[in-house]
């Protein structure tokens, strides 16, 4: 059983929730504990990509929270490096019908982001 599995948004390790893998359709209708993103949700209202620009420009909040208890600057870029190990192909393991939702997504979606962008975002809520 592979136990990594990355939220596309926030790079959260997903799999760090206990009941996670109970279900294989979990990925449906789960809710990033980390970025707030609502899979099976908001991904009908947002591309991934969107919801990543926005959940930046708030600060990256943990939680809804931008103090969150041992979340920093350093644990946000951190865990945004697991990004590179997100793995689209969980989505067609939850269910064939969102062939189109990773299409559309996968073509958008990149593990990039701007270290500078996330630490002036970062410090705009924190001063
Ligand atoms: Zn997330």
């Amino acid at each position: 059983m592979n136990n990594s599995v990355y939220c596309f948004i926030c790079g959260y390790n997903i799999a760090e929730d206990a009941d996670f893998f109970n279900n294989a359709n979990n990925i449906r209708f789960y809710m990033c504990p980390c970025c707030l993103f609502h899979y099976g949700i908001d991904d009908g209202m947002y591309k991934l990509m969107e919801y990543r620009q926005s959940w930046i420009k708030k600060g990256l909040p943990f939680g809804g929270e931008l103090i969150a208890p041992k979340w920093n600057i350093e644990a946000a870029v951190k865990q945004l490096n697991n990004l590179s190990k997100c793995n689209f192909s969980i989505f067609s393991k939850a269910n064939v019908n969102w062939e189109n939702f990773i299409k559309v997504q996968n073509a958008e979606w990149t593990s990039e982001f701007d270290k500078e962008y996330i630490k002036s975002n970062w410090l705009k809520y924190r001063q």
